[in-house]
């Protein structure tokens, strides 16, 4: 079964330094996705909410899909938000909270300069208009690398500073680069998280709601029979 779950990065077009342009997804590329998946019948939840309803059901639901952002780039809210919105689509942004209202090479792309960030202010917008936001950490730093004091501190100064930002539960995580172990795994547990995502560029579902796949959405998929294709066997 493909994963429900769509992953983006930046919703823009590569500037001309970017060697590695398979995280940049066309604004107007985009728009059709989501009107293909409008057409076609899915609704769009959040996580979080997609979290909810596995607790009740064992099962993700049907034609229903959760658009989902690493990073938290400010082309969320410039590019992909009024997008969005066209839709009527829910979407979980992952927040590196040490980068809001910076802008960083922390998690860019090898060979680009930096990049801007969405800023608190930005997600205090987006938020009040539905966009959940979970936690990708606090500095990026790389789950399978870290000790567990460490791992711990990153996700609760992230939760906190997500909570305090939008003054709802901070329910939903993704692992810097996909990474984590099994004591990474627990600790995202012991924190409070609901779900929680790879990056493993499998379209196979996990079954594991702590260690989910995802079905990454690249540039090249831009061209939209290829689109169609990496989401015909949604159900
Ligand atoms: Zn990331």
């Amino acid at each position: 079964m493909t994963s429900p779950f769509l992953l983006y990065h930046k919703i823009d077009l590569p500037t001309p330094d970017v060697k590695v342009r398979g995280a940049f997804t066309p604004p107007k590329a985009f728009a059709r996705q989501l009107e293909m998946l409008a057409k076609r019948g899915f609704k769009f939840a959040t996580a979080s909410e997609m979290a909810a309803f596995f607790r009740e059901n064992e099962e993700f639901p049907e034609k229903t899909v959760a658009i989902t952002f690493d990073d938290g780039w400010k082309d969320n809210l410039t590019n992909a938000f009024p997008i969005l919105r066209r839709f009527g689509a829910k979407a979980t942004i992952f927040l590196v909270t040490n980068c809001l209202g910076k802008t960083t090479d922390t998690v860019t792309a090898e060979g680009e300069g930096p990049r801007e960030h969405l800023s608190i202010e930005d997600v205090r917008t987006m938020s009040a208009a539905g966009i959940e936001f979970g936690s990708h950490t606090h500095s990026h730093r790389h789950f399978d690398k870290l000790e567990l004091g460490d791992i711990q501190d990153e996700l609760a100064t992230s939760k906190d500073i997500v909570e305090s930002i939008t003054q709802r539960p901070c329910e939903s995580f993704a692992y810097p680069a996909g990474f984590f172990t099994e004591m990474a795994k627990d600790a995202v547990k012991a924190a409070g998280f609901q779900i929680a995502f790879t990056t493993v560029y499998s379209p196979e579902m996990s079954p594991d709601v702590f260690a989910l796949n995802r079905t990454e959405i690249l540039r090249h998929d831009r061209f939209i029979f290829r689109f169609r294709r990496k989401i015909a066997r949604l159900s």
